[in-house]
């Protein structure tokens, strides 16, 4: 047995100095070479057998080209039912005297494939690594990619701007329902039931509840200034910025939705000047200093006198351009002294307080001061235009 291990490791050039250190003088083990050929041949497996195993297991591994390849050799000629492992179950069977001798052949075998699976793994994995980094190559200087960054939309920007303005100089934010009765949309306001605005035609009405008078989505955020009143004493200092909804069809300048913010401020001794005053310094606040306002006349249901403001254009100084329309002149709100029935109806004593109130459109202050041509763009969601205002 020796002699077929020490040649079979000879001739395949993997013999150790560990184990040839091992040999024994080969004269003196002849009888037990046979001996225990004779027994392993009665034990399931013989000499033969492990001679073949050795070398099938050498020539599958090099035959195998991936690691798993490897493994699958591997377990065939290792694992808990390959031939070694029966070989040395088969131990058991044996005369303790060739025990030592047949388990000893057994080790040799296996620790002959074993060594022969680490080498040729050891070679499979060297290659599929340099494989893998040819083909899997970071560039470890290219930039990163950067995911895109949102951003508030612009009436947004431009509602937290104009609200900070109002709010810097002591007023009070106040918020409200969307779908509002038209008591106070309308009634509380002294709009007279035979007003235009009321009609279909104007107005989104709602099927909602059993109000006799009509559930609508509110056509101006006023109605926040009539619910709060209701519930506070004078002085008041509010702006109620929001959403409101009119059924108009969509144009360069319509939406059936856009946003508003109206005004309002009851104290005791407000006047018109209050109002102009308040306003101009809006104005300067928002498109600078050096523009130019005047007063028109104009008539809101909910105050008296009523007045549209009109701001000198920003753009070419009152000169007349594009954005003006050529007028020099930009049509910014309406304003007011509030009607005395509109403090009655909420309680207040017109004797005793007055107040203004304005509404302007947070939109309509965007597309001026951005000159965006067209109302609908705020609303589309069209990319090209809202990466522009990050
Ligand atoms: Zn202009």
């Amino acid at each position: 047995m020796w002699l077929w291990l020490a040649r079979s490791w000879l001739i395949s050039g993997r013999a150790e100095t560990k184990r040839l250190d091992r040999r024994r003088p080969v004269a003196s083990n002849w009888m037990h070479c046979l001996a225990a050929h004779h027994l392993i041949s009665a034990s399931m497996v013989s000499l033969e057998e492990l001679t073949n195993l050795q070398a099938r297991a050498e020539a599958d591994l090099l035959a195998a080209v991936t690691v798993g390849a490897v493994d699958v050799v591997s377990a065939a000629a290792l694992g808990a039912r390959s031939p070694i492992a029966e070989a040395r179950r088969g131990l058991r069977d044996v005369d303790p005297e060739e025990r030592r001798e047949l388990g000893r052949a057994i080790s040799e075998v296996a620790d002959a494939i074993e060594s022969a699976v680490r080498a040729r793994r050891g070679v499979l994995v060297a290659e599929e690594r340099t494989v893998h980094l040819a083909t899997d190559r970071v560039d470890m200087t290219l930039p990163g990619r950067r995911p895109p960054r949102g951003a508030v939309h612009l009436v947004m920007q431009v509602w937290e701007e104009v609200v900070d303005i109002f709010t810097s100089i002591g007023y009070t934010v106040a918020s409200g329902p969307e779908v509002e009765t038209a008591y106070y949309n309308f009634d509380a306001l002294n709009t007279p039931p035979t007003h235009p605005s009321r009609l279909e035609s104007d107005t989104l009405y709602v099927e909602y509840g059993d109000h006799p008078e009509g559930v609508l989505l509110r056509t101006q955020t006023s109605p926040v200034q009539a619910r709060w009143m209701e519930a506070h004493d004078p002085p008041v200092y509010i702006v109620s910025p929001g959403r409101v909804y009119r059924r108009d069809a969509v144009d360069a300048t319509h939406t059936p939705v856009f946003h508003q913010m109206e005004g309002l401020a009851v104290d005791e001794n407000i006047t018109f000047a209050d109002l102009k005053g308040t306003l101009s310094y809006f104005i300067e606040q928002f498109f600078g200093p050096g523009a130019v306002q005047r007063f028109l006349p104009n008539f809101f249901p909910f105050t008296e006198p009523s007045a549209e403001m009109h701001t000198s254009c920003h753009v070419c100084g009152g000169a007349g351009c594009r954005t003006c329309g050529a007028t020099g002149w930009i049509e910014l709100l309406g304003c007011g002294v509030v009607d005395p029935f509109v403090l009655e109806t909420a309680g207040y004593d017109p004797s005793q307080v007055s107040g203004f109130a304005f509404g302007v459109g947070i939109d309509r202050l965007t597309m001026i001061r951005y000159d965006v041509p067209e109302l609908r763009y705020f609303f589309d969601t069209d990319m090209r235009v809202l990466e522009q205002y990050q």
